[in-house]
């Protein structure tokens, strides 16, 4: 395990608008790097790499537009700030959206196609063990409403799929480049692995 002194500890901010920003704080901190979380874009020109957390992505791109911070994020990605979504994150991050709500925007990085509360009705919420590549023991996933990753471009690496059930197969996790997303809440539940896959990216582009 890393650990950083504080003055070459990165800062990782968490998209402030809307969602369960909390955890990914508490979860970034526990890695000894700064947190801080993102309402304005001079938090966002801190910031070494972002965090989108979980939530309603409808709702937290029209935030984001409204806080000024829409494509400031979208430019820093293009400029290859890391990024991390989960969940509503993820579909944020997403190219291009199944299901997705009329119009609905997305900041885009990730050349992947999400499918929105993919999961279905019936199992709206549930949880799983699922490998993820990079780490050596699997990782308890917490899924809420969640969106899979229908299909992925070559340059997408994959790093979780479900592994059991009707969705078994579906891609859950990628990376590509200096984005990385999932479709679980890695910040529920005090597991910070998949946090520190991200924190290793960020200290790599540094
Ligand atoms: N279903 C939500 C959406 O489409 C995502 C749910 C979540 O982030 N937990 O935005």
């Amino acid at each position: 395990m890393t650990s950083f002194s504080p003055a070459a500890a990165p800062t990782i901010g968490v998209l402030a608008v809307q969602g369960d920003v909390r955890e990914h704080v508490r979860t970034l901190e526990e890695l000894g790097v700064r947190a801080t979380t993102v309402r304005r874009t001079s938090e966002l020109e801190a910031c070494h790499g972002l965090v989108i957390p979980g939530g309603e992505s409808t709702t937290m791109a029209k935030l984001a537009r409204t806080f000024d911070l829409f494509e400031p994020i979208r430019q820093r990605i293009k400029e290859g700030m890391p990024a991390f979504g989960t969940c509503a994150g993820m579909i944020l991050l997403a190219d291009r959206i199944e299901d997705g709500a009329h119009d609905q925007e997305t900041l885009g990085g990730l050349d992947i196609t999400v499918r929105r509360n993919a999961f279905g009705r019936q199992v709206d919420s549930f949880e799983g063990d699922i490998d993820v590549a990079g780490l050596d023991a699997p990782v308890h996933a917490i899924f809420i409403r969640a969106p899979w990753v229908e299909a992925a471009g070559e340059s997408v690496e994959v790093l979780a799929r479900v592994e059991q059930g009707p969705a078994a197969g579906r891609i859950v996790a990628v990376r590509q480049g200096s984005l990385m997303a999932t479709s679980f809440h890695p910040e529920v539940g005090g597991d910070s692995r998949v946090h520190r896959l991200f924190v290793d990216l960020v200290t790599e582009e540094r």
